[in-house]
């Protein structure tokens, strides 16, 4: 097998190692609560069901995740603007955004022209960058969103210069701990009590398989930038 490939499988077994442990965790406690409730006169409570109802829950979770975010693949190449997918992803948000009082600012170039790829991919992308940022912010909040066009970004693998789409989600959140930036796009990185870890590792794959690439910026306790670049072609 080539280099390549070795890596590959070597960072398949990586993921299927920690998707085992992720689901064998919760099993487990649900396991040793039946056990304990299954006891001869074992007076079991109804605590003892709600744990059981929330590793439930966990698991359940961690499986509709990796069923929306397995493969990502281009399938239905379309253009479109970024500019509507954020406003129908911070438009299906506003619950959150109303309940924790947040303010959510665009700032738009004048002229963004359309982009070309898969449309439903990079909704879900953006959509879990912007729920990121809400649920990283202190109620009262504020995030931007910014896209404007940069030019002359040397993309790394190819020689050619490209304009890129810029998008910027910046909160002024939790942040995240410095030691903690690098495992951002570890598949299972979480620090939330219900979250999967799965969001930003799904965005990075859809943007890559864009040809794009992705940039974060945070500083614990004050808040964290987002940078998506996406190259503007008519064909990917
Ligand atoms: P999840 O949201 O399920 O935790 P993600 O892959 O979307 O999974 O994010 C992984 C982790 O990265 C989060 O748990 C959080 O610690 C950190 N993170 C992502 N975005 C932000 C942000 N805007 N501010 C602070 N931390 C963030
Ligand atoms: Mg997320």
């Amino acid at each position: 097998a080539s280099k390549y490939e070795k890596q590959n499988i070597e960072k398949l077994s990586i993921l299927f190692a920690s998707m085992a442990h992720e689901i064998k965790n919760p099993l487990g406690v649900i396991k040793g609560i039946i056990q304990l409730i299954t006891r001869e006169n074992s007076n079991y409570d109804w605590e003892a069901f709600k744990i059981i109802f929330s590793e439930v829950e966990r698991i359940e979770k961690i499986i509709q995740d990796l069923l929306d975010y397995s493969n990502p693949q281009l399938v239905n190449l379309d253009s479109f603007s970024v500019i509507d997918l954020i406003n129908e992803a911070t438009g299906s948000l506003l619950p959150v955004v109303k309940e924790k009082s947040l303010l959510i600012l665009k700032e738009y170039d004048t002229t963004i022209p359309q982009i070309f790829g898969d449309r439903e991919s990079l909704y879900k992308a953006i959509f879990n960058i912007i729920k990121n940022s809400i649920e990283a912010s202190y109620v009262g909040g504020k995030i931007d969103i910014r896209v404007r066009i940069v030019v002359d970004i040397k993309y790394k693998e190819k020689d050619k210069d490209y304009n890129y789409l810029l998008i910027e989600v910046e909160d002024s959140g939790e942040g995240v701990k410095e030691e903690d930036i690098q495992k951002l796009f570890t598949p299972f990185f979480t620090t939330k009590p219900k979250g999967t870890g799965l969001g930003l590792v799904y965005s990075q794959k859809v943007v890559m398989e864009h040809k794009g690439f992705m940039r974060v910026k945070s500083e614990y306790k004050k808040g964290t930038k987002v940078s998506i670049y996406l190259p503007m072609r008519d064909s990917l």
